[in-house]
């Protein structure tokens, strides 16, 4: 038998270690310990859109979750402050409002979006055109309220005289672009969402995260997996104009989706829908038979902007310039009212096999918007 202030000594001891476990451990899980669950979500407002980012991990204690925060916040703003054509200080703003002829300086970032935007211009043959805003803006989806009648021939003529990519002089090596037509604008509207996510992946990738989930205005991009050791699923929605409804879903691993369709922005004008995406070559708004065109590439800039030149080609033309390219497209037509039938080029159809490979689940993020 311990003499009785032997054990008095031992229970305080005991007591003591007990409550520094207790302190370590909420110091640890305040700190250092990563959030219950399969990943940690982050969520916002930019280019008129919304964005939700997802990171999994086990380095997602406060501290990190603040620095991504952040992060996101940064890569996002920067993308507007020089891109945007509704800040009117924006790189592309001061450039569309110059009349000059003469070369004008642009940073690397707007250089790089710009030259993917020529590329992607040149392999469509000019169905991707980021001169086309002012087409855009006669057709009503610009500022301006839409006009009560579709703008006439002689107008869309005399706009088109100023439309046109190859107008757009681009000099990597100067970091400068110059018109050709002083009234030449540039909208880079159906990239830049695109290019935000590239952005922010690589903003998180900065900060030494490998797995996560980055979504901009419906444009995806996925590395590694969830902390259930789940490879992250998307969805490519149903094209309906009322109800968001699952039409596949697709295990994307290391890679990024956009997608470009007219189910979303619209308008009708005489029982015709007028779709925000204009077919440079016409003047004219996209009129086929083709709901949503998804692409699947591993820049999400060149997804989108992939995306919507495919949209603008249609069905043949975009289905025969996909498989040229190679590049991994899904495509949804309508057939009868309210029907579908789906076209993917065999890169895709082999992604949608190796999902269906794995545990059918419900997918981690949808498309929640078009624009
Ligand atoms: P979607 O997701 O439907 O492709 P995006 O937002 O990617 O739409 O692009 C559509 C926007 O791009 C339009 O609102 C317009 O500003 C611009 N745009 C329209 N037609 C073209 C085109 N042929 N090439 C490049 N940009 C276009
Ligand atoms: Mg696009």
């Amino acid at each position: 038998m311990p003499p009785p202030g032997a054990l008095d000594n031992r229970a305080r001891r005991l007591l003591i270690i007990g409550m520094l476990v207790l302190v370590g451990v909420s110091v640890y899980r305040l700190y250092y310990a990563p959030p219950p669950g399969p990943y940690v979500g982050f969520s916002g407002a930019t280019m008129g859109t919304t964005w939700n980012v997802k990171v999994a991990g086990d380095d997602l204690g406060p501290g990190s979750l603040r620095k991504i925060g952040a992060a996101i916040d940064k890569a996002l703003d920067d993308v507007v402050e020089r891109m945007s054509t509704w800040e009117s200080h924006s790189e592309i703003s001061r450039f569309n409002a110059s009349a000059s002829l003469l070369p004008f300086k642009v940073s690397p970032p707007v250089l790089e979006v710009l030259s993917i935007a020529e590329e992607v211009s040149r392999e469509s043959d000019g169905a991707f055109d980021i001169t086309v805003g002012p087409l855009v803006e006669a057709w009503g989806f610009g500022k301006a309220e839409p006009a009560s009648s579709p703008p006439s021939d002689a107008t869309l003529a005399h706009i088109r005289s100023r439309v046109g990519y190859r107008g757009l002089r681009l000099d990597g090596e100067a970091g400068t672009i110059a018109k050709s037509n002083p009234r030449m604008e540039v909208d880079v509207s159906a990239i830049a969402k695109g290019y935000g996510v590239d952005r922010v992946a690589e903003a998180l990738e900065g900060l030494g995260h490998r797995d996560y989930l980055v979504e901009v205005g419906g444009e995806l991009r996925a590395r590694g997996m969830k902390n259930n050791g789940q490879v992250w699923r998307v969805a490519i929605e149903r094209p309906s104009d009322e109800i968001r409804t699952l039409h596949r879903v697709l295990a994307l691993r290391d890679a990024s989706m956009a997608t470009s369709g007219d189910y979303r922005n619209y308008y009708e004008s005489d029982g015709k829908r007028v779709s925000h995406t204009i077919d440079p070559r016409t003047g004219h708004p996209i009129d086929h038979t083709l709901a949503s065109v998804s692409v699947v590439h591993p820049s999400a800039t060149w997804a989108d902007a992939w995306a919507t030149a495919l949209n603008v080609l249609g069905p043949q033309a975009g289905y025969a310039l996909a498989i040229r390219e190679g590049l991994a497209v899904h495509f949804i037509l309508r057939s009868a009212p309210g029907g579908f039938e789906v076209l993917s080029t065999p890169p895709f159809a082999a992604l949608l096999a190796a999902t269906e490979a794995l545990d059918p689940t419900v997918p981690d993020e949808s498309q929640p918007s078009q624009e």
